[in-house]
């Protein structure tokens, strides 16, 4: 579940949307040409600018959306973990004396396990099969494409990406769209069975 802030006319307006309408927004959202980036606790923002009919300016709108649980700090093996999970396949496995994760070769202990359900990262289905969250997923991708300091005119990003421009502000721009272009191929490259997935909830 995420919280959805939509900002338009006449102001804010919120509420909880599920994770198959997320993605709805996302998928929207490309198909638009609007600009949006992942953001760090598992969410997303998406902007666009519209005319105004009664003034003819251009006015800024937005969506954000929020997860329910922030993804929060991810420890190395939790990414570990989460990457096993994410390459699909992954087993919830009932014993008598323990509930774990199957995923490839890599047994996932039965508390850790229970941390990755506990914090949203991962959902379970009635099949047992074991998927990540949009929200985890959103916040892997955010981690892996932060935008990181540097003087005013360089900006680097955490992928490599480093980029060196006339001003800051330019810097920062190129940096935006490369973010907002990851997001566009992680939001292209969702697949039917994970789409179907998310919807079957
Ligand atoms: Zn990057």
């Amino acid at each position: 579940m995420f919280t959805e802030t939509i900002v338009h006319a006449g102001g804010d307006s919120r509420g909880p949307v599920s994770e198959s309408h997320a993605l709805m927004l996302l998928r929207r959202a490309l198909n638009r040409g609007f600009g949006s980036e992942a953001t760090l606790n598992g969410g997303a923002s998406i902007r666009w600018t519209r005319i105004d009919l009664t003034t003819h300016q251009p006015v800024l709108r937005s969506i954000t959306l929020t997860p329910e649980m922030p993804v929060g700090t991810l420890d190395a093996s939790t990414r570990a973990h989460l990457a096993l999970i994410g390459l699909g396949d992954a087993r919830h496995v009932l014993t008598a004396d323990s509930r774990h994760i199957v995923a490839g070769d890599t047994v996932i202990p039965t508390g850790e396990t229970a941390r990755l359900r506990a914090r949203r990262l991962v959902a379970v289905d009635d099949r047992g099969r074991v998927r990540l969250t949009l929200a985890a997923r959103l916040g892997l991708l955010a981690r892996d494409h932060t935008q990181a300091g540097g003087p005013d005119s360089f900006a680097m990003c955490s992928c490599g990406l480093t980029t060196s421009a006339p001003s800051g502000e330019i810097a920062g721009n190129v940096q935006r769209g490369h973010r907002q272009r990851v997001l566009a191929r992680f939001v292209e490259s969702i697949d039917a069975a994970y789409a179907a997935a998310i919807s079957s909830r």
